[in-house]
């Protein structure tokens, strides 16, 4: 223990694939080694070495003497009324603080909708994360928690574990890169959840260099811009980020991730009364987007406390997705999940316990 407390010991689960192989290496075992502790870790989610029966029982003594397999407390799931939401909090390792993030049931599909930071820094108006400003990044073992806590409420169900991710829980993803990296690399190794970049989505509010590293480092993901508004001067009302990078640098950086990766982007687009679905509102999307092969989410927007914005009303999204597919856009309502257990986009919060 150190003097706050805390144990010396390497947490496993902030391993990359390559530096767990280097740290098994570095105890004189052999690579695959590396491969049954990512399985024991991740698929079948064990938290002791001991567990870890098909490994020599002197391996697992030195490895526990090494490295720490911390698995979150997770407070109780609050399940939406019509049963397609599950809302998680934990509680981080070592910490006071919590973090939330969400598992949304689509017929076959187990997706699981993943926080990157505690906070977030871009604040934007229309999300309650965005109202309590940026605490930090989250580490791989905080992210790759989360998904662990979700396989391991499926698997006491029954269920198959998580089959799609989106990163739009807390957080901007982009602004934690290094870590999103690495637990990309873990969520698709066939040792570990085994999803395919086919089944991930990373949601951005428009950070450009960021989305320009994620075309350089070609990751194989889905890409979803939060967009909101065809307008600077509205955009930058809602979304600050928009001052520094304005819709144009915006939308050619998806129209240069669909040329380099093959993908198309989605826009989301989260409708508010009078403001972002109206006429005017759907003529500028069209002359933003008009030409470019893309699909438009339109989401309702999900109201929370102190905020002075409103959803628009159902009919008013039907009017606006009606508009924008006269206007040769492709556009889709999003169902809203988990708004009675303030689970839905923009309504999570954790933070501080
Ligand atoms: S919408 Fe996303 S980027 Fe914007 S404040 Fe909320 S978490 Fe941050």
């Amino acid at each position: 223990m150190n003097r706050n407390g805390q144990s010396n010991l390497i947490r496993l689960k902030d391993l990359a694939p390559e530096a767990l192989t280097a740290a098994v290496s570095g105890l004189g075992e052999p690579p695959f080694r590396a491969r049954q502790i990512i399985k024991w870790v991740y698929q079948k989610r064990v938290d002791s070495f001991d567990a870890m029966t098909t490994m020599p029982k002197t391996l697992r003594g030195r490895l526990a003497q090494e490295f720490a397999i911390n698995k979150m407390r997770q407070g109780r799931p609050l399940v939406s009324k019509k049963g397609d939401a599950v809302k998680f909090t934990f509680n981080l390792i070592g910490s006071p603080e919590y973090v939330e993030c969400v598992l949304l049931y689509d017929g076959k599909r187990r997706t699981a909708c993943l926080s990157s930071q505690l906070g977030c820094a871009l604040r934007c108006v229309f999300c309650a994360t965005g109202k309590m400003g940026f605490i930090r990044n989250l580490s791989q073992e905080e992210i790759l928690g989360q998904l662990i806590g979700i396989n391991d409420y499926l698997a006491l169900r029954n269920d198959k574990p998580v089959t799609n991710i989106v990163f739009m829980g807390m957080g901007e993803a982009l602004s934690n890169f290094e870590r999103l990296r690495t637990c990309l690399e873990i969520i698709m190794h066939e040792d570990a959840f085994n999803i395919g970049g086919r089944r991930i989505t990373i949601s951005t509010a428009g950070v450009v260099p960021s989305i320009e590293r994620l075309i350089a480092e070609n990751l194989n993901v889905g890409l979803a811009i939060s967009l909101n508004a065809a307008s600077d001067c509205l955009r930058s009302e809602l979304m600050p980020i928009n001052i520094v990078y304005p819709i144009a640098s915006l939308v050619a950086a998806a129209k240069k991730y669909y040329r380099m990766t093959g993908r198309r982007v989605t826009f989301e687009y989260v409708c508010i009364a009078g403001m972002t679905d109206t006429a005017e509102a759907a003529g500028a999307l069209e002359r933003l987007l008009g030409g470019f092969p893309c699909k438009i989410n339109l989401i309702p927007f999900n109201q929370f406390g102190g905020c002075q914005y409103k959803k628009s009303s159902e009919r008013h999204v039907l009017r606006f997705n009606d508009e924008l597919h006269h206007r040769g856009l492709s556009a889709t309502i999003r169902k809203s999940r988990g708004e009675d257990i303030d689970g839905a986009c923009g309504q999570l919060v954790g933070g501080a316990g």
